[in-house]
């Protein structure tokens, strides 16, 4: 037996000017949140995630007499096999039928611009029969209607109450994307509190945010409720992994897992005067939550789409050694094996001798899912979402050590820019300060291990967006280096047939012997002792 799976945080919370127990008049009125979704159906094999069992837990609330809304955190056109096909339109179609079912309103993820051309985002929006909401945004696509869309103060009522919601979205310096056909003011708490303070004056019962930013900026929003005590919760999306503050005179903050694994059921029940109770839960989607069958009718006419475009989708191409876990909370904070069997390939992408370094951001490999047994197309293809054309240029030990260092940045917690390595192994102690937490990089040397040396110059290949400067690395642009070129996708693929065609499986398991991370737990740990 599975076992229970519905995690109650259970915190009842109370923001009213009366102490004693209220009297609730409930309104009812529960939302569910997610985030970060970029799949129609479920992950790991249906059994974890996916809007299917969110439109249960929807049901079962609606059944219970709650006025229901879904709130989405952002980030669902891109990337995904589907999206290479269609541009997010599968998923719009997702979240107009959990939108039919309890009104959905979506903040715009950096994702929902990676094209580079407002096309696909103007089809985008004019298909969504949700609402797409933004206060430190604009778009400026050249299509008016389209444009008109983005909904700025936006409220809603419930029973005799109204609800504001404010909606800010990442700013190219932090990572989002940077757009001709987009206009996004970084200056988040700015934008909120100016948002907050307009549907404060209009006198709404309720505040609450959807945004896409990182999560100390959330953080620091929360603040504003020692100013606007009607604000009460933020839910956001960007991190993959589940995130929850909740401190004193602050709104609640939470996000939930990517692909809807982990998502938060918010009920507010207003009390006598100006009042309300907020109790939240994380809920984790496993086997134990049922699908909906309404909604797999739409999953499954997606799965057929697919498998029409790619009638080998599920052809066996490979074995895998053993299993492989390649899911974002994974790939995003530790070293894994199919990161290794990519970057081991990445090296060899520009012919003999190997070069000396690779590296990957965590990010890139989107698949979020455990290889196991035979390997599938659809594993490569669901692996890369984005192209990924690699470059080759040198640079110093120094200079690496220093590129590096950005990988290793911020909390422990599962971040895209975390690096999956080849040529090297790293140890890092994470309680000294940003950017000097680089212990010991070693290259192998003869039987054993060696220091990086800081003025040799070394051959290192990246995926061209990293090489540009992406995810917060800055690799030396003054000397050599090559046009982006050798798509990496195409490289696993033709390892895993080599392997294949030698009866040969794919993926070495990492141990505490050969693995090319460690994370020092104290200081004084020496690096690599086993
Ligand atoms: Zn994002």
């Amino acid at each position: 037996m599975k076992k229970i799976t519905v995690l109650f945080a259970a915190v009842v919370w109370l923001i009213s000017a009366c102490a004693t127990a209220p009297a609730t008049q409930s309104s009812g009125l529960t939302f569910f949140h997610l985030n970060d979704t970029y799949r129609v159906d479920a992950v790991e094999d249906g059994t974890a995630g996916g809007f299917s069992r969110v439109m249960t837990l929807v049901r079962d609330a609606k059944a219970q007499g709650r006025d229901v809304r879904i709130l989405h955190g952002g980030d669902f056109l891109y990337p995904s096999l589907e999206s290479q096909l269609w541009d997010g339109l599968q998923m719009i179609d997702a979240m107009n039928f959990v939108n039919a079912v309890a009104p959905l309103y979506a903040v715009a993820g950096n994702h929902e611009f990676d094209r580079r051309g407002p096309e696909q985002l103007v089809a985008a929006l004019k298909a969504s029969d949700f609402a797409w909401l933004g206060d430190n945004y604009t778009f400026d696509t050249g299509d008016v209607a389209a444009d008109a869309m983005l909904r700025s103060g936006f409220t809603f009522q419930s029973g005799d109450k109204t609800v504001g919601v404010f909606s800010v979205t990442l700013h190219g310096d932090d990572g989002g994307n940077t757009r001709d056909y987009l206009d996004i003011d970084p200056d988040y708490k700015g934008a909120a509190r100016r948002a907050i303070a307009a549907l404060d004056a209009r006198g709404v019962d309720l505040i609450i945010g959807v945004t896409h930013i990182h999560m100390w900026q959330d953080v620091e929003i929360a603040k504003l409720q020692a100013d606007y005590p009607k604000l009460a919760f933020i839910v956001g999306g960007h991190e993959h992994e589940p995130q929850y503050s909740k401190v004193a005179n602050s709104a609640i903050v939470m996000k939930g897992a990517s692909n809807a694994r982990v998502i938060w059921r918010i009920d507010v029940d207003f009390s006598e005067g100006d009042g309300y109770i907020v109790n939240e839960q994380r809920i984790v989607l496993d086997e134990a939550i049922a699908f909906d069958p309404d909604y797999d009718v739409l999953a499954n006419k997606w799965r057929g789409r697919l498998l029409e475009k790619f009638p080998f989708l599920e052809a066996r191409i490979g074995t895998a050694a053993h299993r492989m876990d390649v899911r974002e909370e994974t790939i995003r904070s530790r070293e894994t094996s199919w990161g290794n069997f990519v970057t081991d390939l990445m090296r060899k992408a520009f012919g003999d001798p190997p070069a000396d370094l690779a590296f990957i951001n965590g990010g890139t490999l989107r698949i979020d899912d455990y290889i196991e047994d035979d390997i599938r197309f659809e594993d490569i293809g669901r692996t890369f979402g984005f192209s990924s054309l690699l470059r080759y240029t040198t640079v110093t030990g120094a200079e690496f050590k220093r590129i590096m260092e950005a990988g290793y940045r911020g909390g422990p917690e599962a971040q895209g820019y975390f690096p999956q390595v080849s040529g090297f192994r790293v140890c890092v102690d994470r309680s000294r300060k940003e950017f000097d937490r680089i212990v010991s990089l070693q290259l192998p040397s003869g039987d054993g291990w060696q220091e990086i040396e800081a003025d040799r110059e070394y051959l290192l290949v990246v995926p061209d967006f990293l090489y540009g400067g992406g995810d917060g690395y800055e690799i030396p642009k003054d000397r050599f280096a090559s046009r982006p070129g050798s798509e990496l996708k195409y490289l696993v693929l033709d390892e895993i047939l080599r392997a294949q065609g030698n009866g040969e499986s794919v993926g070495e398991p990492v141990t505490r012997e050969n693995r090319r991370y460690h994370e020092l737990l104290e200081s004084k740990e020496p690096c690599f002792t086993h």
